[in-house]
């Protein structure tokens, strides 16, 4: 994650209210929070309850319903014998006697503590009516799974209502070592939490921040290439036809998603054709195979299926023609990758692999009246660009493609990227750290000054990333399924209750309540209609 961050303000609009049981509580929290409203509420559950429901002066009651965000904040008992007196607590959840309150947005709190520096331990709470000690301390850990154990959080979770909510609980006992008939235990507890709980306050300035309500901004277009879907769809049509296993040599798409998900189907995964099964059917992937692959595939006597890209087929008979004509041949690309590996193969002995201007530095043309360039489909335009314009440079009667190698589909993402890059504090890319077009992505958002990181899914997200942005924007890579913009705007059901943590449920559902200023950002004059069709042209 690195580019700067802009977007500020937010905690003026962020309307924090603080509810706290006890004044010591409240006291702690204020003269930490001074922009926040610290309701004190009350200890227990009649009083919390009777807070929430009326026993406010109408002033605060319309501010508490107009508030943004709400926290409960204040001490708790550890169940959890690990805890210790001033430790933080970050409920997950709170569960009381009528029912369970999650907390989906407690990742970005503990990230906001992180922060500051401030370890939290997050997890679920636990909400009685009576004090809790002795051995009913350790039945309700079991029974609850729950770190600690307060007496109003249950109760006063109702006044978030729909909106964001964070618990914070500092520890003031321990099953070790409690309040009760030990006055000396209670005071030093007390001071302890006192502290830690000042200490704390101010996180919660940051995750009402982090959970307000943002823009949301899509980028268009996103998400599968016509060259990756038809991929997918040709080792769907194979499985379908001959049945499990279908071998598939290397990724078919970079996408983990997507390779674990044919991989249900039946579908297995290889390196190399040389570990497929002698008769066996083989997909080559999207990347497409040097000629070597195929001579490999034919001496095992394979069933070869080949979902190369059309676009990437188009780059290999393009090499194949320089070199046929006494052409030194300069791929830009990346070492190492499969599409790379796979059009060097064409005409090993005729190309130089240069990955960026300074790789020039040293090579050579047999003649530099015969040099020719061509390139990775998915790296950024602007970086190739900047390559070719420096082998202009050495060689100017350098040629190159009939048209450019960068695929419509990858060049199209990166134009809306780089439109929407602009706007946003930050920039959410989905898609898979071996996916290139995705990482191109990113960079193409860095270089317009955006924050920008590249997540697999929606458990990949930082919520610290969110602090201080306003505005997110949205994309996913060539390779990654639209299911996964959905994911992450709208959370998973498949998700466990630790991963729900970061942007989903909260964060990312606000967009809802914001959903009017939310819109699809086009890049440029591209759009899908003209990448469908300049795909389908690039594909005849
Ligand atoms: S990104 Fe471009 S080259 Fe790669 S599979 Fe998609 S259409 Fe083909």
């Amino acid at each position: 994650m690195s580019g700067n961050a802009r977007g500020n303000g937010r905690a003026q609009r962020a309307h924090l209210v603080v509810l706290a049981p006890l004044s010591i509580e409240a006291r702690a929290i204020r003269s930490a929070l001074p922009g926040a409203l610290i309701l004190q509420t009350g200890m227990g559950r009649t009083r919390s309850t009777r807070a929430i429901t009326g026993g406010l002066p109408e002033r605060t009651k319309r501010i508490l319903g107009e508030a943004g965000a709400v926290a409960v904040a204040g001490f708790c008992g550890a169940l959890d014998p690990s805890l210790r007196p001033g430790d933080v607590v970050v409920a997950t959840q709170v569960r009381g006697p009528d029912g369970t309150r999650p907390c989906p947005s407690a990742g970005i709190l503990a990230a906001a503590l992180a922060a500051m520096g401030i370890a939290s331990r997050v997890g679920p709470l636990v909400s009685t009516d009576h004090v809790v000690s002795g051995s009913e301390r350790e039945d309700l850990r079991q029974e609850t799974g729950a770190l600690a154990v307060d007496m109003e959080s249950a109760w006063l979770a109702r006044a978030a209502g729909d909106r964001p909510l964070a618990i914070l609980r500092v520890v003031v006992d321990t099953p070790r070592r409690e309040l009760t008939g030990n006055p000396l235990s209670t005071a030093l507890g007390g001071l302890r939490g006192y502290r830690a709980l000042a200490k704390a306050a101010p996180a919660l300035a940051s995750w009402a921040e982090a959970t307000g309500p943002r823009t949301v901004l899509l980028a268009g277009p996103r998400s599968f290439c016509a060259g990756v879907e038809r991929a997918i769809e040709i080792v769907e049509r194979a499985l379908d036809r001959y049945g499990p296993p279908v071998y598939v040599r290397k990724q078919i798409v970079h996408n983990v998603h997507v390779v674990r998900d044919l991989e249900r189907r039946g579908a297995v995964f290889v390196e190399s054709a040389e570990e497929v099964p002698a008769g066996a059917t083989v997909v080559f992937s999207a990347h497409g195979v040097s000629p070597e692959v195929r001579d490999q595939a034919r001496a095992r006597h394979l069933h070869v299926i080949d979902a190369t890209c059309p676009l990437v087929t188009k780059v290999h008979t393009e090499a194949r023609r320089f070199a046929g004509s006494k052409y030194t041949i300069f791929l830009i690309g990346h070492d190492g990758h499969e599409e790379v590996e796979g059009t060097t193969g064409e005409a090993p002995g005729s190309i130089r692999l240069i990955q960026n201007v300074e790789d020039l530095d040293g090579m050579e043309a047999e003649d530099p009246d015969r040099v020719a360039y061509l390139s990775q489909t998915t790296l950024a335009v602007d970086e190739v660009d900047e390559v070719v314009g420096a082998l202009r440079d050495r060689f100017p009667s350098l040629t190159g493609p009939g048209s450019d190698d960068i695929c419509y589909a990858t060049q199209n993402r990166q134009d809306a990227v780089k439109v929407m890059a602009r706007e946003c504090d930050l920039l959410l890319v989905i898609g898979s750290e071996n996916s290139s077009n995705s990482k191109r992505l990113v960079e193409v958002a860095e270089r317009e000054g955006c924050r920008a990181a590249l997540i697999d899914d929606e458990t990949g997200i930082d919520p610290g990333w969110l602090l201080g942005a306003d505005t997110v924007g949205v994309t996913a890579g060539a390779s990654a399924p639209e299911v996964l913009v959905d994911r992450v705007l709208d959370g998973s059901n498949e998700r466990s209750e630790a991963a729900a943590d970061p942007l989903a449920h909260e964060a990312i559902r606000l967009k809802r309540s914001a959903s009017e200023e939310n819109r699809g950002v086009q890049g440029g004059s591209s759009n899908e209609r003209s990448e469908a069709a300049a795909e389908k042209e690039g594909m005849r």
